[in-house]
């Protein structure tokens, strides 16, 4: 078993003469066994990284290792690595066994008893016995899906790439097979590499995830820390849903002060007008934590907005339910500061509570939740603090 390292890998793509950076100067250290989510949107560099470390694209600026040695000039058959893409590649004129075979035939000395023994053990690993001698056309997605992840299996890799392989299944079974999937990369313990461009893949799947945004890496860290403790506002805003809400302020002192609304009549100058404020003011802590920066952006997870019966202190806010968008377990309330007020921001309560639009409400916005990014570089400032996380003690 091997770990996988991108040191200050580039991909720089001749464009009809102009030169795409697709990759820029990415480094992540991937542990023997691990199972590494590179999520991203979509032209990120997602894909070109993952075909940079099976070999099927060259790297212009950098090295991949897999343990330590370096496979840049490797052709991808030497590669010990087994890809398995969106678009399954399967071979339609083949069956299913005939799918699994090829790649051991091609690349391996095996015999051919020993070959359909490890078709037959990882078909029945993958609950896919009795469609053996299918062919792809006479399967579903989700049985393709499976067979896809065989053929990769049989070849029984040092390295696991997979580049959206369930984006074309139905919700329910994919998540279904987000599951399977974990376990059956735990029982192998095969150091994987998982790209998608969502979210939510990202943060059940990944040991780790890397956070792609526009060939630069933003952040490497467990899901949960990119949650709760992002580097910038970049993974702020992409990881959660409905996103973290973001509000520009000005540093006046101890207060941050932005504008509350966007009134139909503009009232003129770029300062917001008395009453017309969204002030936040903060602790000494905070304050030191803001540094000398001028402007900064607040940001509040939905889930951490509350809303209070009664205005008590300097964080509660009286607002105007503008919508409310129930999920079942949850409604998404969309608040604004005042009825005629544009900008809104959510909070997240239990669906157990009902709240009607046009109400007003209180919302409040704990300091110790609050996140505060550079407003010119989106550096994290400060985040939330971590100090109320419960620990679920095992019973004994
Ligand atoms: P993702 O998989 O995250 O959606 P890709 O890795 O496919 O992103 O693409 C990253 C960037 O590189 C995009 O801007 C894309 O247009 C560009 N790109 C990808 N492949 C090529 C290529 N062969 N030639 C030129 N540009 C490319
Ligand atoms: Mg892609």
């Amino acid at each position: 078993m091997t770990g996988l390292t991108l040191d200050r890998v580039t991909k720089v793509f001749d464009d009809d003469g102009g030169d795409v950076v697709a990759v820029d100067d990415v480094t992540i250290d991937i542990e023997d066994g691990e199972f590494l989510v590179l999520v991203g949107p979509s032209g990120c560099g997602k894909s070109t990284t993952l075909r940079m470390i099976a070999g099927l694209e060259s790297v212009t600026r950098g090295e991949i290792r897999l343990g330590d040695e370096v496979v840049n000039r490797k052709p991808p058959k030497d590669r010990d690595i087994a890809m398995v893409f969106q678009s399954y590649a399967l071979y339609p004129h083949m069956t299913v066994r005939g799918n699994m075979r090829f790649g051991l035939e091609e690349s391996t000395d095996m015999s051919d008893d020993e070959i359909e023994r490890k078709v037959t053990e990882t078909a029945e690993m993958l609950g896919i016995s009795d469609l053996l001698d299918r062919k792809p056309g006479e399967l579903s997605g989700g049985q393709r899906q499976r067979v896809a992840l065989g053929r990769a299996i049989v070849r029984d890799p040092e390295v696991f790439l997979m580049d959206e392989p369930l984006s074309n299944l139905d919700a329910k079974l994919r998540a279904e097979m987000r599951t399977e999937l974990l376990r059956l990369q735990e029982d192998l313990g095969v150091t994987t590499v998982y790209v998608t461009h969502d979210q939510t893949e990202a943060m059940t799947m990944g040991d780790r995830i890397a956070i792609l945004n526009g060939g630069k890496l933003m952040q490497v860290a467990t899901p949960l820390e990119a949650y709760h403790r992002p580097a910038n506002r970049f993974v702020a805003g992409f990881l959660g849903e409905p996103s973290m809400n973001f509000f520009e302020m000005e540093v006046r002192g101890d207060r941050l002060v932005g504008a509350s609304e966007r009134t139909a009549e503009p009232s003129g100058g770029s300062s917001p007008e008395d009453g017309d404020e969204f002030v936040y003011p903060v602790s000494a802590e905070t304050r030191e934590a803001i540094g000398d920066a001028s402007a900064v952006t607040l940001g509040v997870r939905p889930e951490d907005v509350e809303l209070v019966r009664t205005a008590d202190g300097p964080h509660d806010f009286e607002t105007v339910v503008d919508v409310v968008e129930p999920t079942g377990n949850e409604n998404n309330v969309y608040l604004a500061f005042s009825s005629e007020s544009e900008r809104t921001f959510v909070a997240t309560i239990s669906g157990m509570r009902s709240v009607e639009a046009g109400q007003p409400a209180i919302a409040r916005i704990p300091e110790s939740a609050i996140h505060l990014f550079d407003a010119d570089t989106g550096e994290a400032l400060r985040n939330r603090s971590l100090d109320d996380l419960e620990e679920t003690e095992p019973r004994v």
